[in-house]
């Protein structure tokens, strides 16, 4: 049976791997939306292929350049923020929702109130909106189904138990491409980016490089599977082969392995609950040889300790704490600061104390993240 699908964040690094899997099994599938910021050539091409209903663009200035390439399609083009939402907004059966920041909590909440199955990439989202987002899904009945590698490994391991005899959940970390880096004050984005197992956009491979990635997931995880942020650990596993564990209260531990490639959880999600065939070749551990394991080093890298504190105050401080990442980032980005003065960035925009209230809705959040930016971008110039 033919299945609809939108994907929010149609031209990233995700977005064109679950594209990829949409055109190996056409059959299966009928494109309704397709989303990007700019990249109007790459998302007008993708609208054609799969015969989109819609196809929009964040940044309002590229709708013109949007018509034009899709003048002759049949297909709607539309431009800015409250276009995206309605187009998130359109039924569907599934929601892939991989646009990277906070900029994909609007999207991924209208998704989320029309009570579908939503196929999440976007963490910066669930980690800034935390029980707002969960409580939407509640109240609208909607599915959320986690597209990040180790929480969809952590969802597959909690078939096979009850989740009240979870013991603990055992994240695993690359340890990005500086682990072994002694000086990491003069580290270049070109150096952060390059991810020794992992393709990926260029805001994850920072976030990889400075275990911000990690702490962002530690507090995804703490809202998807909520054991108590006590019992979600962290293990650095340089080979990325076992995705993450969960531990059961009769000492039995189930963990999920594969190919380091996103089609793998992004399949898992297209199919569930059902599974399908992907391109992967079968994982072969012979030729791997050795899975290593090591406690991370939260002194170089304070990224882990910074998002569990977040985590552990709660209210507005996981919003912050991901708002002042992302303009880290884009300033690291950029050559405006030392890779060494995000998490510096970071951990004094969280000590700032002026932070506002906890959210209570979408917009509580969004002001959240705004005073955040400006606070984060302020002490920037200040330095
Ligand atoms: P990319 O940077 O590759 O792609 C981001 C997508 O979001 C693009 O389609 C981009 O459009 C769009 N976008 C960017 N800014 C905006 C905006 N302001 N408004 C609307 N759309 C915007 O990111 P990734 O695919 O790497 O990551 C996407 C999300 O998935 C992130 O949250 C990331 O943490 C998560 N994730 C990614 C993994 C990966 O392997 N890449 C693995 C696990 C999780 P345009 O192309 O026009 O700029």
């Amino acid at each position: 049976m033919t299945r609809t699908i939108s994907i929010l964040g149609a031209t990233g690094s995700v977005g064109e791997q679950t594209l990829d899997l949409v055109r190996r099994n056409r059959d299966d599938w009928r494109v309704v939306a397709l989303t990007a910021n700019c990249q109007v050539a790459t998302l007008a091409a993708a609208a054609r292929e799969f015969g989109a209903e819609i196809a929009v663009v964040a940044d309002e200035s590229c709708l013109a350049d949007l018509r034009e390439a899709l003048a002759g399609s049949g297909i709607e083009a539309a431009a800015g923020r409250t276009a995206l939402c309605e187009a998130a907004a359109r039924p569907v059966d599934l929601t892939v929702a991989a646009i990277v920041g906070c900029a994909g909590l609007g999207p991924t909440m209208a998704a989320i109130e029309q009570g579908g199955t939503i196929a999440l990439a976007n963490k910066e989202a669930l980690v800034s909106a935390g029980e707002v987002m969960t409580a939407a899904v509640s109240r609208h009945g909607a599915t959320l189904l986690p597209v990040d590698s180790e929480h969809n490994a952590i969802f597959q391991c909690l078939q096979g138990g009850r989740f009240e005899d979870v013991r603990s959940i055992t994240l695993t970390a690359s340890g990005g491409p500086l682990r072994l880096v002694e000086d990491l004050s003069e580290v270049t984005p070109e150096q952060a980016i390059a991810h020794p197992n992992w393709d990926m956009g260029a805001k994850i491979s920072v976030d990889s490089a400075t275990m911000f990635n990690k702490g962002l997931e530690l507090i995804e995880a703490h809202h998807l599977f909520p054991v108590g942020l006590e019992r979600i650990r962290i293990v650095v596993h340089p080979q990325s082969v076992i995705h993450s564990m969960v531990e059961y209260r009769d000492g039995s531990t189930l963990a999920q392995l594969g190919p380091s490639d996103m089609r793998v959880p992004i399949a898992s999600c297209l199919a569930w609950p059902a599974r399908m065939d992907t391109p992967m070749a079968p994982l072969d551990l012979a030729a791997i040889g050795e899975l290593s394991f090591f406690a991370p080093d939260e002194k170089r890298f304070p990224a882990t300790r910074l998002a569990r504190e977040a985590a552990e105050a709660g209210g507005a401080a996981p919003a912050v704490l991901n708002a002042a990442n992302e303009i880290a980032v884009e300033a690291f980005l950029k050559r405006k600061i030392a890779f060494s003065r995000i998490a510096v960035l970071v951990e004094r925009v969280l000590a700032d104390g002026n932070h506002p209230d906890a959210p209570r809705s979408l917009s509580d959040v969004l002001m959240v993240d705004e005073a955040s930016r400006r606070r984060a971008t302020e002490m920037l110039e200040l330095a």
